[in-house]
């Protein structure tokens, strides 16, 4: 049985299919914002308060029954929120409406990136091409999660030739 002869120290890549890929790491993740792709950060820490003073973020330092830190509400612990800095969507959650052509070409650049941070290998100008062309399709343009869900899974294809 023949072993390859050049050894690699690289960290091992996720292991997911092309088709799968964006569902898995990224539309269903919790540390991946849905709406615009960014690296959702302080998961645990950090909440956002809307009130007289307008809406800010404040540390968390209360436990909650999942022993994640939390904030006081109601004379009781309450889980936090996470909104995203990029974005503010809250939970990271994808918003529900249909992108422009130009708003879904930046967030492709910015799939790219969050896929080469996972150790994904991915082409972006693949990636970025496959969403332009699929966002100018009138048939298919409102299908916003599966056009980025087609285009991951080329940009990933490619990149495994
Ligand atoms: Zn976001």
């Amino acid at each position: 049985m023949s072993t390859s002869t050049h050894s690699s120290t690289a960290s091992p890549v996720p292991r997911v299919q092309p088709g799968n890929a964006f569902d898995e790491l990224i539309f269903f993740s919790r540390s991946t914002c849905s709406e615009c792709f960014a690296h959702l950060r302080d998961i645990e820490h950090v909440a956002v308060e809307h009130g007289a003073v307008g809406t800010r973020e404040r540390t968390l330092a209360f436990p909650t029954a999942n022993a994640v830190r939390g904030y006081v509400s109601d004379r009781r612990a309450t889980e936090p929120k996470t909104f995203c800095r990029e974005c503010g969507s809250e939970s990271g959650r994808a918003l529900d409406r249909t992108l422009s052509q130009r708003e879904a070409v930046e967030r492709a650049h910015r799939l790219a990136d969050r896929l080469d941070a996972m150790d994904v290998p991915a082409v972006e100008d693949v990636l970025v091409h496959a969403v332009r062309r699929l966002k100018s399709d009138e048939r298919i343009q409102g299908y916003d999660r599966e056009i980025f869900a087609r285009a991951t899974k080329l940009a990933i294809q490619y990149a495994q030739r």
